[in-house]
C-alpha cells in the first residue's frame, strides 16, 4: 500500500489501517483510474474518496443527494484538520459566492455539492475555470449514492443524469469514483454506463455480517403467529423487531403479542405510517430506550434508527427484494454481538407481492382523478414491473434454497471477499453441486439442517422434455398436472392430455414435481417468466438435458444428473 495514503489515513482520521477494499479504491483513484465502490452503509465509503482528496492537488468534488449530511461530513473533516466546504441551498447567495471565490483561490481540498448544482450555469463556469490549465484543478469527482442514476433502482433521481455531461464539459477529465450500497449487477452496470466510468476498478465488499444468524421457516399463517409468540416469550429479555407487510397485520400481531406477554409484565410496541405522529414518536422512544422490548412494524420503521442492541429481527412476511430484506434484517446486532434474523414465509406472501406489483402497474396508468394517463411511458412502466418481478423471484429463491443462506445473499450482492469462489455461470439461487459443497457458514438454518440427497434425474428429464415443445406457454401447475396425468378441464382445454409425456410422472407427487421444476429453474435448466401468472420456458442449460437425447453429440461428456436436497 502507498505509504503516503496510510500516513494520510493516520494523520487525519487516526486509523492504523485501511479496511479490506478501501485500499484498492484509494490506490486506483491515486493512480488515475476510475473506480466503483459497492459497500453497505457503515463499511467506510467516505474514506475511499476523502483520503485521495486530501492527497491530490486541487479541489475534489463530492456529489451527494443528502444535503442534510453534508454539514456533518464537513464538520468532521474540519475537526480532523482538513479544508472542506459545501455548496447547497442552506447557504445564502452571498455565502455561496464566498465559497466559490475561496474555492477558486485554492482554500479547499474537498467540496460537497448536490447533483442539481451541476446544472447551474454559474457553477459550470466555475468548474471549467478551475479545471482549465492554470486553474487550481479538479482531480477527482466522487459520486455518492450512485445508484440514483439508475432507473432500475428504487431511488432514481433525474438530476443524476446530468453528472456525466458535467464531467464531459470540463477541460480536463477528472478521475471519477462512484459509490453505492446497492449491489445488484443490473444497477452496477447502469452506473458504469450512465456515469461513463472508464474501465473502473470495481470493489464490492463489506456485506457479510458474521455475528448474524440467518434462518428461513416455511409456515402457514397461523403457525407463523404461534412461532413468533413462542420466540418472543423465550427471548423476553431481549430487544427485537418484527416486520409485517401490512398495517393491519402489525395491529393484529402487536395486540396478540401484548396479550400473550402480559403475564411476563411486558408488551409489544407497534409502528406504521397509519398511526398518529405522537403515537409513532412515543412507541419508537419506548423501544429505543428499552421500555418495550419488541417492536412490531411495517418497513416504515427503522430508517435512520441506530439501536445497537437489537438481538433479533423476524420477518412475518416476505419483503420485496433481497436488498430490502438484508437492510431490514441488518438492523439486528449492530453492536457486533450475536443476533438472529428469521424470515417466515408461505405461498400467500408471494401472492400478495405479485398482487401489489400488478396494483402498482394499474395505479401508474391513472392520474389523480382516476383518468387514464395518455402521457404514460408504457415501456418504462413495463420494465419497472418486470424488474420488480425479478427481484421477487430472487427473494423466492432465498426462501427455497437448500444451500447456505448467507452465501446466497453475498452471492446476490457480488461480495467477492466473503465468497469461496468467483461467480459461477449458474443463475442466482443455484445450489452448488454437492461434490463442490462447502461446509457452509455454520450460522444459518440451512447449514445446520441435515438434508437428504435424492436422485430425481428421471423426473427432471421428463419435465424438461415436456416443456421443450411448449416453452413459454404454460405455468408450473398446469405442467405438473399434465405430467402427473391429471384429467381436469384446464389440461383438456389445452390438449395436454393428448401430448407425449402426459402422465409420465404418474407415480410422483404433485408437490415433488413442482419442487423439481423450481429447482430446475433455480439452476438454469428452465426459466420462469416474470408476471402475475409466470410461465415456464427453457433455460440456458436445457441443452445439457435435451442434447443428450437428440444424440447429436452436442451434449457435454458428463451425463445429465439431477439431485435435490430435502429436509430429513
Ligand atoms: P459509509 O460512508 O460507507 O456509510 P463511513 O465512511 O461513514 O461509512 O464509515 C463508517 C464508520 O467506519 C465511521 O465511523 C468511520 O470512521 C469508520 N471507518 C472507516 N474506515 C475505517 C478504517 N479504515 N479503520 C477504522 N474505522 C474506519
Ligand atoms: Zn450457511
Amino acid at each position: 500500500m502507498n505509504n503516503q495514503a496510510l500516513d494520510t489515513l493516520k494523520t487525519y482520521f487516526g486509523y492504523g489501517s485501511f479496511r479490506p477494499g478501501q485500499d484498492r479504491m484509494v490506490q486506483a483513484i491515486l493512480s488515475g483510474r476510475d473506480a466503483l465502490g459497492v459497500m453497505p452503509t457503515g463499511a467506510g465509503k467516505s474514506i475511499c474518496y476523502q483520503v485521495p482528496a486530501l492527497m491530490l492537488k486541487g479541489l475534489t468534488l463530492v456529489v451527494s443527494p443528502l444535503v442534510s449530511l453534508m454539514g456533518d461530513q464537513v464538520r468532521s473533516l474540519l475537526a480532523a484538520g482538513a479544508h472542506p466546504s459545501y455548496l447547497n441551498s442552506s447557504l445564502t447567495v452571498p455565502q455561496q459566492n464566498t465559497v466559490l471565490r475561496r474555492a477558486e483561490d485554492g482554500w479547499y481540498q474537498i467540496m460537497y455539492v448536490a447533483p442539481e448544482r451541476l446544472a447551474d450555469p454559474r457553477f459550470m463556469e466555475f468548474a471549467q475555470r478551475l479545471a482549465s490549465p492554470g486553474g487550481y484543478g479538479i482531480p477527482l469527482v466522487a459520486v455518492d449514492e450512485a445508484h440514483c442514476v439508475s432507473q432500475w433502482g428504487q431511488d432514481f433521481r433525474p438530476s443524476y443524469l446530468q453528472i456525466s455531461a458535467f464531467i464531459e464539459a470540463l477541460p480536463q477529465r477528472p478521475v471519477v469514483a462512484a459509490f453505492t450500497a446497492t449491489a445488484t449487477e443490473r444497477v452496477r452496470e447502469d452506473i458504469v454506463h450512465m456515469l461513463d466510468l472508464r474501465s473502473p476498478q470495481t470493489v464490492v465488499t463489506g456485506f457479510d455480517r458474521p455475528n448474524l444468524f440467518f434462518g428461513v421457516e416455511e409456515l402457514g399463517d397461523k403457525a407463523k403467529a404461534a412461532w413468533i409468540r413462542s420466540y418472543v416469550a423465550q427471548h423476553n429479555q431481549e430487544s427485537g423487531i418484527i416486520y409485517c407487510s401490512t398495517r393491519k397485520a402489525v395491529d393484529e400481531l402487536s395486540a396478540e403479542l401484548s396479550l400473550a406477554l402480559m403475564p411476563q409484565g411486558i408488551r409489544a410496541g407497534r409502528y406504521h405510517a397509519g398511526l398518529g405522529n405522537d403515537e409513532r414518536t412515543q412507541n419508537q422512544a419506548d423501544f429505543i430506550d428499552d421500555r418495550v422490548p419488541v417492536m412490531v412494524a411495517t418497513n416504515a420503521f427503522g430508517m435512520g434508527i441506530d439501536k445497537p442492541n437489537v438481538r433479533y429481527v423476524i420477518h412475518n412476511n416476505v419483503p420485496e427484494s433481497i436488498e430490502a430484506y438484508y437492510q431490514e434484517a441488518g438492523r439486528a446486532g449492530r453492536d457486533g454481538d450475536p443476533a438472529s434474523c428469521y424470515l417466515l414465509w408461505n405461498g400467500n406472501d408471494f401472492r400478495l407481492r405479485r398482487f401489489l406489483i400488478e396494483k402498482s402497474r394499474d395505479a401508474a396508468g391513472l392520474d389523480e382523478d382516476g383518468l387514464p394517463r395518455p402521457d404514460l411511458d408504457q415501456e418504462q412502466l413495463e420494465r419497472a414491473c418486470q424488474n420488480r418481478y425479478r427481484l421477487l423471484r430472487q427473494m423466492e429463491g432465498y426462501c427455497q434454497t437448500t444451500g447456505c443462506l448467507r452465501e446466497y445473499m453475498l452471492r446476490y450482492f457480488g461480495d467477492e471477499g466473503a465468497l469461496p469462489d468467483a461467480r459461477t455461470g449458474a443463475q442466482l439461487g443455484a445450489s452448488q453441486p454437492l461434490s463442490a459443497k462447502s461446509d457452509g457458514c455454520g450460522a444459518c438454518s440451512n447449514c445446520l439442517t441435515e438434508f437428504e440427497v435424492e436422485d430425481v434425474t428421471q423426473v427432471a428429464r421428463a419435465i424438461v422434455e415436456f416443456v421443450a415443445p411448449r416453452a413459454g406457454r404454460f405455468g408450473k401447475t398446469l405442467i405438473a398436472d399434465a405430467l402427473h396425468g391429471a384429467n381436469n378441464e384446464r389440461v383438456r382445454n389445452c390438449h395436454l392430455d393428448e401430448a407425449a409425456g402426459y402422465g409420465a410422472l404418474e407415480d410422483c407427487q404433485m408437490a415433488r414435481i413442482k419442487d423439481v421444476v423450481d429447482q430446475l429453474a433455480g439452476r438454469g435448466y428452465l426459466s420462469v417468466s416474470q408476471g402475475q401468472y409466470p410461465v415456464i420456458a427453457l433455460g440456458p442449460r436445457a441443452v445439457e438435458v435435451l442434447g443428450e437425447s437428440s444424440g447429436d453429440g452436442a451434449a457435454s461428456a458428463t451425463p445429465f444428473e439431477f439431485t435435490i436436497k430435502r429436509r430429513s
